[in-house]
């Protein structure tokens, strides 16, 4: 119908009527109630919900069947008896007293639709389908999934000079882990708040095709390491988160894999805290259980390995968990697989042990490089191994596809 008019009504402390006292009538007056209106429900029966409400003296029960004048006060009428020719009485009534009406049972009697609504924060998107209600939640069902995804540019845009209290709150900082490398990979909340980041801190690793989606204005601070170039120091990033939200503007942090995960996160965590600044942790698919995965192997596997160690190549390695049965995942420090292997062997374990180093997980350099505790450093060096690299030490390394081959001669397995 094209005499439709959307619009968003101010009901706070403002009096509606429903007429009825069923589930329909219910929804709809819990939905006033959130939006602040004082309501009057008129029904001879209500539901158990509608009884405590009007026992908590939420709404005034007015427990008679409808009758003229019931509407006296109203700014908007909801029927919905279940009755159509009750329904059609309270919107000849409203008609008269110029209030617009809510009939849940015919829309052709209404005055007023209510949308299928996605709300997100401060956002409220309705959806009008037609009068098909159903149609309607479908569609709105979509939207919220986009909203909730981040899909939807979520971002507030401040003009210049606004001096709105929306404007002045100061800005939040959310640390996301992006995962591996793979823009999927990242959480469906990473997404979103990436979607509404005025800024964006990155790091070398992590999902950086992820930022080809930020808008032109929003702006991104490369705090990595390139080539010639030393990376931000530490404390200066926290700094500059915290600049940032105290200037008003809501930071990502996006890290590669997970933020707590060799990733400096806490310490980002503590520098916001202590400038007050909210912050929000959102945990990522970590490279130490994802690199593996891609090239096929599992870290724990059912009479195989029951459990697995992560830590960097460059800690003691001498005094964690040992056995065939307990897989160790190293990060980092792929230039000190020579060291690493030694010590490892030092501590017991045998050098026939297997040993997968796979390089750039998800990207496209992402290779496995097999061998054993005695010879994976010859082989990694052989192959001209680089970092970013996850290093997996223990039996279940077999279970890749890539394992045969490598026994069968073969050498560093590629992405196909
Ligand atoms: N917080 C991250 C780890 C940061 S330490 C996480 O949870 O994944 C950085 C190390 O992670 C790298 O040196 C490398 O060992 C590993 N790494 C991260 N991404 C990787 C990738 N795509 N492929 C291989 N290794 C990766």
């Amino acid at each position: 119908m094209s005499d439709l008019y959307p619009l968003g009504l101010r009901v706070g402390d403002r009096l509606v009527v429903v007429v009825g006292g069923g589930p329909v009538a219910t929804r709809r007056t819990r939905g006033l109630l959130d939006a602040g209106a004082r309501v009057r429900v008129v029904a001879p029966d209500v539901t158990d919900d509608l009884v405590a409400l009007a026992v908590a003296d939420a709404v005034e029960h007015v427990a008679r069947a409808y009758a003229p004048g019931d509407l006296d006060g109203a700014w908007l009428v909801h029927a919905a008896t279940g009755d159509p020719d009750v329904d059609a009485a309270v919107a000849a009534d409203a008609e008269s007293s110029r209030t617009f009406c809510v009939v849940a049972s015919d829309a052709e009697l209404a005055t007023a639709w209510v949308p299928a609504v996605a709300r997100l924060d401060d956002v409220v998107m309705s959806v009008h389908a037609g009068r098909d209600p159903r149609r309607a939640t479908r569609l709105r069902d979509a939207v919220a999934a986009s909203l909730e995804a981040g899909e939807l540019p979520l971002r507030r845009v401040r003009p210049a000079g606004t001096s709105s209290a929306d404007a002045v709150r100061p800005g939040r900082v959310a640390l996301v882990g992006g995962g591996p490398a793979a823009p999927g990979l990242v959480t469906a909340r990473g997404r979103r708040l990436l979607a509404s980041a005025d800024v964006v801190v990155v790091d070398r690793l992590g999902p950086r095709g992820l930022l080809a989606t930020l808008a032109d204005d929003v702006e991104v601070i490369d705090v990595g390491k390139t080539a010639g170039n030393h990376p931000v120091p530490q404390e200066r990033i926290n700094e500059l988160l915290v600049e940032h939200a105290l200037a008003g503007r809501d930071v990502v942090r996006l890290k590669g894999g997970d933020p707590y995960v060799f990733g400096r996160g806490g310490e980002e965590v503590a520098a916001c805290r202590a400038a007050g600044i909210e912050v929000e942790v959102v945990p990522g698919v970590t490279s130490a259980i994802s690199v593996p995965a891609a090239v096929g192997i599992p870290v724990t596997h059912r009479q195989v390995a029951a459990g697995f160690s992560v830590l960097t190549a460059h800690e003691a390695v001498d005094d964690v968990p040992g056995g065939p049965g307990h897989t160790l995942v190293l990060l980092m420090g792929v230039t000190r697989l020579a060291v690493t292997a030694e010590a490892l062997v030092a501590a017991g374990r045998p050098p026939s042990t297997p040993v997968a180093v796979v390089e750039d997980g998800y990207g496209p350099r992402q290779r496995a490089t097999f061998g054993t505790l005695g010879d994976i450093a010859a082989r990694a060096e052989a192959a001209g191994v680089r970092p970013p690299a996850v290093t997996v030490v223990g039996d279940v390394v077999r279970l890749a596809p890539g394992w045969a081959a490598h026994e069968a001669g073969g050498g560093p397995v590629s992405k196909v």
